[in-house]
């Protein structure tokens, strides 16, 4: 994982990681934000749509209360009406077309009925029940001791109702009042059906902007409203909002959940209520939708917000990066164009000029090695060259004759075994030539040793002059020189040879004040196959020369062809 990121890391540049980690955390921020945002304002939309539903359901239990106060009011301010009171005294009976009037004055009315203390309904609007025994109903028997509330309603008939959206015919709750006759005695039970018609009217009026108003009784059966959703709660959690009066929840249903808010009918002045509850529902998608909305416009401004925070990180990214970016272009041009040495001077932050300084100094450094390495070099090659120099003086120091300055015998074989190498391969002719200054010792004795040098020197000179480019002449010692001739016959070596006695015989030498003449003797000798070596040729020449001298000097002898090998080996 970690290698990873390092790869990914060795792949991007300065510019892209900083965009990058910018970006991510713009994005973060924003996210973050939009989702606290979004969780506070959620908090808080809960914390005031919870109290606007305990407010619509309190408001709804509150005209509830006081419409059913106003009717308990009435019916109960019936029991002190002296007409009342002096019907039941004698014949209650006639009460009939007062509760007829009554009931057909107030739409509340479903049934106004007085019940002898016996428990016999004696009169009743529209004769409804009239005669019958209620003696064992329980609002009788409670409305015998005082006032009293009946709310056990007929649900199937409710539900049918509401669904069917109707007018509901169906007393559900009945107001029960002791009757005392003008001599103060408990004559009988003052009862009124009330009708639910009113109740509705209000419970609708509250159904605002899609809250549903409920009515539910203490148990949590629902009275009124859609049973769509529910037909009854839970009684315990209605028992606990009932001890709290008032409260909100979510209603986790199917259809999602529904913010409910909950509010005890509990009375008004001397109405004691019933103890039923008005729940006032919103869905829960509906009352959050604002929330919701929210979230999603700060999550646009915050995508907004990373979009220019990107944007703001890739031109941040592009200036700090950039005289990196130069620092490493200059670097990569040092050793590949020509003059490229120096970095600039950058700047941009503090890391950047010390990165820049010190590579220059580096480089500085670098130059300085740099140029001690080019003076060592140059020195070497300069000893190298002292030493070849040297070499090449001493070789030829040692291949030299000092005196004449020409070859010596051993730089003259080294070219001899040469040519010989040339001729065996290539049957190149060459011949030698030995020549010897006649009577050298008189020389010396007459004009001096150093007479005799100078003489040695100028017939070194002589001969040279005489041959061609190709061919060499070394002293092998004392007034003797050998000479090597390439590409000849044993004509013409014979010829060369006569030309170099003349020319030396014909020369004057001038050596302090004394002109001195010499001649020389050569032998001759020409390159046979029947001759193994070198030295064998040159041996010849010498023998050749014993000649010439013995033939009285001052001429040339051709050696004769050596005898075949076997001759000589026998
Ligand atoms: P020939 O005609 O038989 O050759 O007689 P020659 O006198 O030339 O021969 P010989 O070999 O008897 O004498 C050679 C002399 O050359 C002997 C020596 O003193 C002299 N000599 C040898 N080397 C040098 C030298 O380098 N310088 C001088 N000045 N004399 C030399
Ligand atoms: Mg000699
Ligand atoms: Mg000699």
């Amino acid at each position: 994982m970690r290698g990873k990121l390092w790869a990914l890391e060795d792949r991007l540049s300065v510019r892209e990681q900083i965009a990058l980690a910018t970006a991510g955390l713009c994005l973060f921020v924003s996210f973050a934000i939009a989702f606290g945002a979004a969780y506070v304002g959620r908090e808080e939309a809960t914390r005031l749509i919870s109290r606007e539903m305990i407010q619509v359901s309190e408001t709804a239990a509150d005209r509830m209360d006081r419409h059913f106060q106003n009717i308990y009011h009435r019916v109960r301010s019936y029991t002190t009406f002296d007409l009342i009171r002096a019907a039941v005294s004698t014949d209650a009976t006639k009460l009939r077309p007062n509760f007829d009037r009554l009931n057909a004055s107030f739409p509340d009315y479903n049934w106004l009925a007085f019940v002898s203390k016996e428990g016999v309904v004696v009169a009743a609007s529209e004769g409804h029940r009239q005669g019958e025994s209620v003696a064992h109903e329980g609002w009788f028997l409670r409305g015998l001791q005082g006032p009293a509330i009946e709310d056990s309603p007929d649900l199937v008939a409710l539900t049918a109702a509401v669904a069917s959206g109707t007018e509901i015919p169906v007393s559900f709750v009945k107001f029960a009042f002791p009757v005392f006759s003008l001599s103060n005695e408990l004559a009988g039970v003052l009862v009124a059906s009330i009708h639910w018609g009113e109740i509705e009217e209000i419970r609708r009026a509250m159904e605002s902007n899609g809250d549903q108003i409920i009515v539910v009784s203490r148990s949590g059966e629902v009275l009124l409203g859609s049973r769509a959703l529910r037909t009854h709660y839970p009684s315990a959690q209605i028992e606990s909002l009932r001890r709290s009066h008032h409260g909100v929840f979510v209603d986790r249903g199917p259809g999602g959940d529904v913010l409910s808010g909950y509010a005890l009918m509990d009375g008004h002045r001397d109405y004691p209520g019933m103890g039923w509850g008005v729940i006032a529902r919103r869905n829960g998608e509906v009352a959050f939708s604002a929330t919701y909305q929210m979230f999603w416009m700060i999550v646009g401004i915050g995508t907004v917000v990373a979009v220019l925070g990107i944007l703001l990180a890739g031109a941040i990214a592009n200036r700090i990066s950039g005289p990196i970016q130069e620092l490493t272009d200059a670097a990569d041009r040092i050793g590949r164009e020509n003059g490229a040495m120096s970095l600039p001077r950058l700047r941009g932050s503090s890391e950047v000029i010390h990165l820049s300084t010190s590579l220059r100094s580096l480089l500085l450094r670098i130059g300085f090695v740099e140029r001690m390495t080019q003076e060592a070099e140059a020195k070497a090659a300069e000893d190298a060259r002292k030493f070849a120099s040297d070499i090449a003086s001493l070789r030829k120091l040692a291949e030299t004759d000092p005196l004449t300055n020409l070859m010596n015998r051993r730089a003259f074989m080294d070219a001899a075994a040469d040519a010989m190498r040339y001729y065996q391969r290539y049957s190149r002719a060459i011949a030698t030539l030995v020549v010897d200054i006649d009577h050298f010792k008189h020389v010396n004795d007459r004009h001096g040793h150093a007479a005799g040098d100078a003489v040695i020197r100028r017939i070194g000179e002589l001969i040279a002059q005489t041959l061609r480019e190709t061919d060499k002449v070394a002293r092998f010692g004392g007034e003797e020189f050998v000479v090597l001739l390439r590409e000849v016959t044993e004509r013409e070596a014979h010829e060369l040879a006569e030309r170099i006695r003349f020319v030396i015989a014909e020369s004057i030498i001038p050596f302090d004040g004394n002109q001195l003449s010499v001649t020389v003797s050569i032998g001759c000798a020409a390159i046979t196959s029947h001759d193994r070596d070198v030295e064998e040729l040159i041996e010849r020449a010498d023998r050749a020369l014993y000649a010439a001298k013995a033939g009285g000097r001052n001429c040339v002898r051709l050696a004769p062809p050596p005898a075949p090998p076997k001759v000589r080996a026998a």
